[in-house]
């Protein structure tokens, strides 16, 4: 029987979550709602060197901001506790004298100068060092020395490694759910070292027993950990234990060139690489959040990084995801990063949200421009639903729409060559047109207007350009009625006499 669907996130807290650690972290999720199974986070915080204060936070709060939070973790639902690797630490070493006393590893005792010493011996006899089946005998480690002298080394606090022993020779053919069967020969790999003297396990060590206990059924990870995949497959062997399943996804690749996507191409081509934004000393790194992407939009790209469900369909939601997701169906070559088509895939979002929660965060964005008109929600909405077909961004509204709250200071130059001599005569009849409308809105001024240029056979060109000119400054915008609506009779009419002046 198919063990219960357990996956699991478990990165390390050594910095803000790269987007691609983002797209491992929803194909665990959408894998886990898939198939009616438990999306878990775990801290894999084993490396005190590389801890960074702040970056578990970051973690969670970027995965909470996308909609794809864990159903345990550390604090929440611990039923496999504690989540942070760090807090687990009483745990490993029993496994690692497990695997002594089955003879699948061994205590090395080398000196860091003297590994440096068998490395530079090796190097100018014209080979590489690797510390496995070619070396392990003739280093000081437990393979060579008693029981006795090796238990007398460890009490006099001397200090070890404890390290893997890779069989000499074997083929390995392990089963990838993307790449499907992938081949190791084990002499070629190093006897990694899975547990220090100081305590602490290493991450290989760490995730092999925690994904045990943790009762992971399926491995869901980057590409970068598949050279991983044959230890971690020996350990579960050693230990007796089933092997989860594995599935190693894509790269995400550079917009240009060959490589894996990194957060000098963003920094190089002004986009994000973080989800959300990250403060140091150093400096600000910008955010999806922060620059104005909406968390349906990550989550919509990072799905089309390396999977698609066979048809040419691009919008998903997370609810359509969780549907149509298959790990099958994820690619085994890197998938490239598109940051002007993430820009689109904002645009499609920003167009299907509701007008009044876009006019109020429009609203929130413009309260301390200090201007001398504000609108209602309901004029805000308005104005939103005149713009935003032409946004990806709800930060782009006010340069889109800055001629609803101010007059114009200064019109167009190349626009003003079509404000003519008879042109003052004409606004001023418009003037005249547009105090007689009392039903002020849009539909009917047009009629009005439209009809006392038919009447007086005035050419269009000769009244819409200047009356635009007149009130945006440029010949851009919406819908010239619908400016008058908004913006209102007084005001239409006194940017239409400040234009007779200054024009
Ligand atoms: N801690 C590893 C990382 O930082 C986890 C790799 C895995 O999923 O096994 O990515």
């Amino acid at each position: 029987m198919s063990k219960p669907v357990r996956v699991r996130f478990a990165p390390s807290p050594t910095g803000p979550l790269h987007i691609g650690g983002v797209r491992t972290a929803l194909f665990n999720y959408l894998f886990a709602k898939k198939n009616g199974g438990t999306f878990y986070l775990r801290i894999e915080d084993t490396d005190q060197n590389r801890f960074v204060p702040g970056a578990e936070e970051y973690i969670l709060e970027a995965l909470e901001w996308l909609g794809i939070a864990p159903e345990e973790t550390v604090g929440k639902n611990e039923k496999f506790g504690p989540y942070r690797q760090s807090e687990r630490k009483h745990l490993y070493k029993q496994y690692a004298d497990l695997l002594i006393e089955s003879g699948n590893a061994y205590y090395a005792f080398d000196t860091a100068e003297a590994l440096d010493a068998h490395r530079k011996q090796h190097e100018a006899d014209g080979k590489t060092f690797i510390y496995n089946h070619h070396n392990r005998e003739k280093l000081d480690t437990s393979l060579v020395i008693s029981k006795e002298e090796t238990a007398k080394r460890i009490a006099n606090n001397e200090d070890y490694v404890i390290r893997f022993k890779t069989p000499v020779n074997e083929t390995l053919h392990l089963q990838d759910i993307i790449r499907g069967d992938v081949k190791f020969e084990t002499g070629l790999l190093d006897d990694k070292v899975l547990f220090k003297s100081d305590g602490m396990p290493t991450y290989h060590l760490a995730n092999i027993v925690d994904d045990h206990l943790m009762e992971t059924s399926h491995v869901i990870r980057g590409e970068e950990w598949l050279p991983s995949m044959p230890l971690h497959v020996m350990l579960y062997r050693a230990f007796g234990w089933d092997a989860p399943q594995f599935a190693h996804l894509p790269l995400i690749l550079k917009p240009i060139g060959n490589g894996k996507l990194s957060k000098r191409d963003g920094d190089k081509m002004g986009f994000p690489v973080f989800p959300l934004e990250w403060k140091t000393s150093e400096g600000v790194s910008s955010g999806y959040r922060e620059k104005g992407f909406f968390p349906e939009t990550v989550i919509n790209f990072l799905a089309l990084l390396g999977w698609n469900d066979g048809t040419d369909k691009e919008l998903f939601t997370l609810e359509e995801l969780t549907e149509a997701f298959d790990l099958k169906r994820v690619h085994k070559s890197g998938a490239k990063f598109d940051p002007e088509k993430n820009k689109w895939f904002n645009h499609q979002y920003l167009i299907k949200k509701d007008n009044v929660v876009l006019a109020e965060e429009f609203s929130k964005n413009i309260e301390l421009k200090n201007l001398n008109r504000y609108y209602s929600l309901i004029e805000m909405t308005k104005i939103v639903s005149l713009i935003k077909d032409r946004a990806h961004f709800v930060s782009e509204f006010w340069e889109m729409s800055d001629f609803f709250f101010i007059a114009p200071t200064s019109y167009d130059e190349k626009a003003s060559k079509n404000w003519k001599a008879e042109t003052p005569a004409l606004m001023q009849e418009l003037i005249s047109v547009i105090e007689e409308i009392t039903d002020f809105t849009s539909q009917n001024i047009e009629t009005i207007v439209k009809d006392w240029m038919t009447n007086n056979e005035i050419g269009m060109g000769k009244v819409m350009q200047p009356f635009r000119l007149s009130l945006v400054g440029a010949l851009k915008g919406p819908h010239l009625f619908d400016i008058v609506e908004v913006i209102g009779k007084q005001e239409t009419i006194s940017r239409l006499q400040t234009a007779i002046i200054t024009l």
